[in-house]
């Protein structure tokens, strides 16, 4: 099951990362990736879609397949915003 993210907003000069759990290999969501480093965070209104229904903003994001958590909801402070910090090792990105 794919779900839009309803937050989603368009961001200009970004990658399309296809973000997956990295214990089963499930596809997790599409991202819209600023920048050539790692993938440490995701911010809530750059993911386009994801196996995990976001419009309640889950607090926890757990893979949908293997129940492994993968990233917890933080608010940025300084931007108000809203992002996914990743567990370290849970997961792998690649450019689309
Ligand atoms: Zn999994």
């Amino acid at each position: 099951m794919i779900y839009k993210n309803p937050y989603c907003r368009k961001i200009k000069g970004s990658y399309t990362m296809l973000v997956r759990c990295g214990y089963c290999k499930t596809d997790i969501a599409l991202y819209q990736k600023v920048g050539k480093g790692r993938l440490l965070r995701m911010y809530v209104e750059r993911i386009i879609q994801s196996s995990v229904d976001l419009s309640g903003k889950p607090g926890t994001l757990f893979c949908p397949n293997c129940n492994q958590q993968l990233a917890t909801r933080v608010t940025l402070k300084r931007k108000d915003t809203e992002a996914y910090v990743m567990v370290r090792g849970a997961y792998n990105t690649k450019l689309l």
